[in-house]
Parts: C-alpha cells; structure tokens; sequence
C-alpha cells in the first residue's frame, strides 16, 4: 500500500512538472569509467575489472560448471513448498526447511514478481538448493542437500563515478516517467545549481554536465549516489561542486560561494502558484475581498512540505481557518507559517530546530481550503511580507580556514570532468537509463 501510494505521488510530481516549469533537453550517458576506490587507475582498472568478470564462475556461491541452474519469477500465490514439493522434494524436508527458515528469512515472507534460481546437479537432477532475491542485494539460499540449512547473503555494493551531460531541447520528462532514478539525479543537479541557475527558466540549447556516484551490484545500476558535481552554461557557466570538510557541507561555486540560499523560494517542489500574496483579493470561500497575506502553492495530496530555511518550530497547531499549521522562526527577523497541513512530518515539535529542507509535513487541505495546497506566509519584524520580493542577506562563502582545501578538491573534480569526456570518448561506451540517449562516435 505504501509503494503505491508513493507511486501516486510520484506521478503527481511528474504530472506537475509537464505542466511546464521545468524543461530539460536530451541527456546523454556514458558507461562506467572507475571505480570510485581507484579514481587514478584508468586503464588498468578496465582490465581488472574484465579480468574479475572472467574469474566469476560462481552463482550464490555455486561454481557454475558444476551445476545446474532454472532462474523463474515467484507466481501469485506460489510457496516456496509447492515450488519444492513439484521438484519431488519431500514433504519432511520442506517442512524441516520452513521451521528452519524462521530465524533467518521465513518461507512465508516470499513475493510475487520476485526472482528465485532452482540449483540442481544436472537438468533432471535433485534440487540442491531454491535460491530467492527478495532485493537486488539480498539473496537467500534455501540448502537441502547434505544438511538443510537458510543463509542470507549481503552482496557486495561497489560505486562507480558516472558522467552525464546533455543539451536543453524539449521536455523529456515522458521518458523518465518508468525511472525514479533518473528524477532523483535531475532533483540534486537543481540542489547544487539553486542559487546559480533558475531552473524555471531553462532554455532551449543549454548544456550541462553531472558527475556522480552510481551504484551497482552484481555490475547492474541499481541506485545513485553523491552528485559529485554539476555544470550548467546557459550563456554563462555554472558550477555546483560538493565539498565536505568538518563544519561545512554542501554545493559550492567555483568561488567556494555557497549554492544555497538562506531562504528557499518555496516550501514544496514541483508545485505551481495558485494564488499570491495581495492585500486585497477576493476570498473563493469567503466571497468577500480579504487581504492574502501568503503565497498558496498548490501541490498534490502528502507533497511534502519543506522549512525554508533553518529554525526552530515555534508553533505547532489546529486553527479554523488555518487548519494543520507550523510556524518556524528563523531568526531574530524573519519567520514563517505553513497552513492547511494534511499531517505533520514525525517528530516536529514546538521548540524542535528544523534545517533548510527538511520536511515539516505534508500538504493538504484542512481548514478552510478548497484543494490541496500549502499556503505560506512569512513575516519581517512581525509584519507580514511577500517572500517573493524580498531581497534577503546572501549566505557565507567558504571561510579562509578551508578555501584552500576547497579550492584543491575543485580542481580535481575538474579534472576528472575534463578527463571523463576524454575516456568516455576512448571506450565509447554509453549506458541509456531511461533518458533519450544519443550515439557519441570516437570522432566527435
Ligand atoms: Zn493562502
């Protein structure tokens, strides 16, 4: 239930986004280049990664030349029992592998949908063991020949520094629509470029690139990491680069200027403006003019709801009108009030402090709202203020204590987004994750 509703939303999301805020062109990908272990080692890791391959003769720890292997998907309803039993396996050992199995992955827990390799000694042989993949890192191996035991294997996670780069020509976001992975990689290049590039206004004809962590098990892609780095040139270059040192963390420029602002421009992601901050306008419920001392954006149901910049929860509460609301103050200045929540985010709390992003609650419509949106209202010295037209103070650049440590680690994040497009070129390799793709030849 809860995947299909975070499926929910996340077509929401996307549905939002083809409204037209955001348009992003092609983006093409190149194959993994190294390892992130061995940044350094170039062509010689190529080989030891080949090399690795051909000495893997081994599935779940079983030599492949000795054994025998079906690979099936779990049927509705199908137990792993009724599995054995039609491969002839006695009913005392299944049911000696079920009580077995308690401890370490129980029989019962098995899915529909998920993988399972049979491991015999020949086509027509005993089973030797079931084998089932709840995740693409976990695998389980149910043993019955000699002794019946369960085992629960953990493989190995290796991350690998990926490069992407593209050019703004249409909307792609219909293609993107079967791949979380690639929205969660669009969403960090838009955190580490925030304060350079105004994403609502991408244009036809600009380039970026990325440089991040992919992580992979078994060689497949299975999630993103760190982005490491993001370039945008909209007619002017952009840099986002991610730096670490112990007091400081984030995107920064190539300046060691931060890339956040103090202040977000808006509470939720993905969402649009339904109604701005007037002191005059007619109220859809009320049916009178009343002052809009807020901006509303209107988002889907359970979008989550950000603090916009760092604080502590001032209030927390029910009104009429104002249904679920927060307040965060920020500062001795500024505060800010979120209404008509649907529910609070957990552990948000009156004098609990709160930093810049972190989710509050969740849009709703409590109160007196006619659909689901986040009105957010900000007040200066008390009074309230349209946060659309306040200039507010720029965050801190990077302090002389650590510029030069940044300015080392910029250079190398340089070099290897030089040197990535050299190697890429080189091995001419390109991995499509659900983007349009395009063909790089060596000449180019
Ligand atoms: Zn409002």
């Amino acid at each position: 239930m809860a995947a299909k509703y975070k499926k929910n939303v996340l077509v929401d999301i996307i549905a939002g986004v083809l409204l037209g805020l955001i348009l992003i062109g092609t983006i093409v990908f190149y194959d993994e280049i190294f390892p992130l272990t061995e940044p350094d080692s170039g062509n010689s890791n190529r080989a030891e990664y080949v090399k690795s391959k051909l000495e893997n003769t081994k599935l779940f720890g079983y030599d492949i030349n000795k054994f025998y292997f079906e690979q099936d998907k779990v049927l509705p309803n199908q137990i792993i029992g009724s599995i054995l039993y039609w491969e002839g396996v006695p009913f005392s050992k299944i049911d000696e592998l079920a009580k077995k199995s308690v401890d370490v992955f129980d029989v019962r827990q098995i899915r529909a949908n998920k993988n399972y390799t049979l491991v015999k000694n020949d086509s027509c042989g005993d089973v030797v063991s079931l084998v089932y993949e709840p995740n693409p890192l976990t695998y389980v191996i149910y043993n019955l020949k000699d002794s019946i035991y369960v085992k629960k294997e953990i493989r190995p996670v290796e991350t690998y520094i990926k490069f992407a780069e593209g050019e703004v020509k249409s909307s792609l976001w219909n293609s993107m629509r079967e791949n979380h992975l690639s929205i969660s990689l669009i969403d960090k290049m838009e955190d580490a470029l925030s304060s350079e590039v105004d994403f609502y206004h991408a244009q036809k004809g600009d380039k970026y690139k990325l440089l991040y962590e992919r992580r992979y098990i078994n060689n497949k892609p299975v999630s993103i990491g760190k982005l490491l780095a993001a370039y945008y040139d909209n007619g002017s270059e952009h840099y986002g680069i991610y730096f670490e040192s112990d007091d400081y963390k984030g995107y920064y420029n190539l300046k060691g200027n931060p890339s956040k602002k103090a202040f977000l421009r808006a509470p939720v992601r993905f969402s649009r403006i339904s109604s701005r901050f007037s002191y005059n306008r007619f109220h859809p419920i009320l049916h009178r003019n009343k002052a809009h001392y807020g901006t509303d954006y209107a988002a889907a149901y359970g979008t989550p709801i950000m603090a916009v910049a760092n604080g502590t929860i001032a209030r927390k509460g029910y009104g009429r009108g104002n249904g679920n609301f927060i307040t965060i103050r920020h500062d001795k200045t500024y505060t800010t009030t979120y209404l008509h929540m649907s529910k609070f985010a957990k552990g948000i709390k009156k004098g609990v402090h709160v930093k810049q992003g972190q989710v509050i609650g969740y849009v709703g419509s409590t109160g007196l709202a006619t659909g689901p949106h986040v009105c957010f209202r900000m007040k200066k010295n008390g009074k309230p203020i349209d946060h659309l037209r306040e200039n507010f103070p720029s965050p801190e650049p990077l302090p002389d204590s650590v510029i030069t440590n940044y300015y080392t680690h910029r250079d190398s994040i340089l070099k290897l987004m030089n040197r990535m497009e050299i190697k890429t070129k080189k091995y001419n390799a390109l991995v499509n994750y659900g983007f349009e793709a395009k063909y790089i030849d060596d000449e180019l």
